[in-house]
C-alpha cells in the first residue's frame, strides 16, 4: 500500500503522513542478482551485507526450486557498519574460492553496504593486489541497493554485471565470429530456458545463454553431494561474446534501461534484438521470425506444428474464458507478456500492476496487444498487494494470474488464481512452469481452462461429469 498514516505519538493515529508498505508486489533487489549469478557455471552468488539477508533469499528461493541454494555472505556485524566491510568481505571471497572452489564469485551489495558507503570495486582492487600469489577465481560485482529498485533491476544489474566484467574492452577486444548467438533471455523459469534452447537449436542458432539456470536450479537427483551444481553458462562463452553474430534480449519493460545487450552492441557492435517475452501467438511469432532473420532458415516443422495445435486448442476451449476479467499482477515483464496471452484468447484484462516503477508498462502492452484490447486495463506500478486488492475488488475479477502471493485475494474472492512466474510457494514445480513459445502458451491455456472448469464443477450442486 502507499497508503499514508499519519502517527503523532508512537501510539496515536492522526492522519495522512507516513508511506508503508504492506505485502509488496516485488522482491528484494539483491535476491534477483543472486539468482543471475547462480545462471554460471562454477559460480557462487556473494552477499556484501548481514547474514540474515542471505538467509531470507536462499530460503525465499529453495522454497521455489526446491533445490540447494548457497548463497556466500560478508556477514557484517555492527562494527562493520561502522568502520566498513571491507575485511569480511576479503575473507568471505577467499573462502568461497578455497572451501567452495568457485570459479566465479558473484558479488551483490546490500541495503546495509550501500547505505555506510562501501567502496566495492575499490575492495577488490586490493584484495586482488594482497592475495595476487594465489589462484583466484573471477570476481563480478553489482550495485544492488534494495530500497531503490526490485529483484528485477538486480537480475538484469548482474547480468549486465557479467557480460561488462568477463568481457571487457572495447572493439579492439573483440573476439574473432564464434557464429553463437548470445541469448538474454530475462528472469524466467529453468523449463522456459531449456524450451528456447531448443527452439535456437531448432533454427541452428548455437545460443549463449546468459544467465542458465536451467540446471543449476532444476538439476537431477545425484548421490554426492555438489558444492557447486553442474551447468551454467560457461565463463569462456561470456569471455566471447563479442564474437557473436547476434544478441537477443527478451522483456519489453527493460527498454528504458542500459543492459548486457546493449553494452555488446555499443562496444563491439553485435547486433540487438531486443522483444517482448514471447508469450502467446504474437510475441512468439515476433521471436521467431528475428530468428529466422538471424539464422537464414526457416521455423522448423515441430515448432510450426506447436503453433498450429495451440490455435486449434483455442478454437476447442475459449468458450470456457472468453470474456473473463482477469487481474494480473507481478513482474513488468512477466505481466506485459502475460496482458499479450490474455488478450489473444478472449481473456479481458481489468488491471495489470507490479511493485516496479516508471516501466512503461501501459503503453508497452499498447504497444504489444496493438488491436486485440478493445479497452486498456487499468496499469498501476510501484504498488503493493494493499492497493492491487483495494483497487481490483471493486473490478469483479473472474480471475488472478501471477505468482502465490496472490492467493489470499483469491480465496477472499472465491476465484481461481493461476499461478505463474516467481515466486511460486504453494505449488509444487514452479521451475518446471512453461511460458514460453507456442508451447508455453498451450500449457498456460490450458491450465487455465482447466483451474476455470474446476470452479465450476466445485460450485455446482450437481456436479459435472461432461464439461
Ligand atoms: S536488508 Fe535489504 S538487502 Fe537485506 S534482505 Fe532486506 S531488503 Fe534485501
Amino acid at each position: 500500500m502507499v497508503k499514508e498514516i499519519v502517527l503523532d505519538s508512537l501510539n496515536e493515529y492522526k492522519g495522512e503522513s507516513h508511506v508503508a508498505t504492506t505485502n509488496a508486489c516485488k522482491l528484494c533487489t539483491p535476491l534477483g542478482a543472486t539468482i543471475a549469478f547462480k545462471g554460471v557455471e562454477g559460480a557462487i552468488p556473494f552477499l556484501h551485507g548481514s547474514q540474515g539477508c542471505a538467509t531470507y533469499m536462499r530460503r525465499y528461493i529453495i522454497s521455489h526450486f526446491r533445490e540447494p541454494m548457497d548463497i556466500a555472505s560478508s556477514a557484517l556485524g555492527e562494527k562493520n557498519a561502522i568502520y566498513g566491510g571491507g575485511p569480511n568481505l576479503k575473507k568471505g571471497l577467499l573462502n568461497a574460492m578455497q572451501k567452495y572452489g568457485a570459479k566465479v564469485v558473484g558479488v551483490a551489495t546490500t541495503c546495509l553496504t550501500e547505505t555506510i558507503g562501501d567502496d566495492v570495486a575499490r575492495i577488490l582492487t586490493e584484495f586482488r593486489e594482497e592475495f595476487g600469489d594465489l589462484p583466484l577465481a573471477d570476481v563480478v560485482h553489482v550495485s544492488t541497493p534494495s530500497y531503490s529498485g526490485t529483484h528485477m533491476d538486480g537480475f538484469h544489474g548482474a547480468v549486465k554485471a557479467l557480460a561488462d566484467q568477463l568481457c571487457p574492452g572495447g572493439m579492439q577486444d573483440k573476439v574473432a565470429p564464434t557464429g553463437r548467438v548470445n541469448l538474454m533471455p530475462g528472469m524466467v523459469s529453468p523449463a522456459d530456458i531449456r524450451h528456447l534452447r531448443e527452439i535456437c537449436l531448432g533454427f541452428g542458432i548455437a545460443p549463449t545463454i546468459l544467465p542458465d539456470y536451467s540446471e543449476t536450479l532444476d538439476g537431477p537427483a545425484l548421490l554426492e553431494y555438489e558444492n557447486i551444481p553442474s551447468g551454467g553458462t560457461p565463463v569462456a562463452e561470456i569471455r566471447a561474446m563479442s564474437g557473436a553474430s547476434a544478441s537477443i534480449e527478451l522483456g519489453r519493460a527493460i527498454t528504458a534501461q542500459e543492459t548486457a545487450g546493449t553494452s555488446l552492441e555499443s562496444r563491439f557492435g553485435v547486433p540487438l534484438f531486443r522483444l517482448g517475452l514471447p508469450m502467446g501467438i504474437r510475441e512468439t511469432d515476433s521471436l521467431f521470425e528475428a530468428l529466422k532473420q538471424i539464422s537464414g532458415n526457416p521455423v522448423p516443422r515441430e515448432l510450426s506444428l506447436e503453433r498450429g495445435r495451440y490455435i486449434d486448442a483455442l478454437v476447442d476451449g475459449h468458450k470456457y474464458v472468453s470474456g473473463m476479467r482477469a487481474v494480473v499482477y507481478g513482474e513488468e515483464d512477466l505481466i506485459i507478456g502475460l496482458t499479450t496471452f490474455l488478450a489473444e484468447i478472449g481473456v479481458k484484462p481489468v488491471m495489470v500492476a507490479t511493485g516496479a516503477k516508471k516501466r512503461g508498462v501501459a503503453e508497452h502492452i499498447r504497444s504489444a496487444c496493438g488491436d486485440l484490447l478493445r479497452e486498456m486495463p487499468i496499469v498501476r506500478e510501484g504498488v503493493d498487494f494493499f492497493d492491487i486488492v483495494d483497487e481490483a475488488a471493486a473490478l469483479s475479477p473472474d480471475i488472478l494470474v501471477g505468482h502465490s502471493k496472490g492467493q489470499k485475494a483469491a480465496r477472499d474472492w472465491n476465484i481461481p488464481l493461476l499461478r505463474c512466474g516467481f515466486p511460486i510457494h504453494d505449488r509444487f514445480g514452479g521451475q518446471r512452469m512453461l511460458h514460453l513459445g507456442y508451447r508455453g502458451a498451450q500449457s498456460l491455456f490450458d491450465r487455465l481452462v482447466n483451474i476455470v472448469l474446476e470452479k465450476k464443477q466445485s460450485d455446482s450442486d450437481i456436479g459435472y461429469g461432461y464439461l
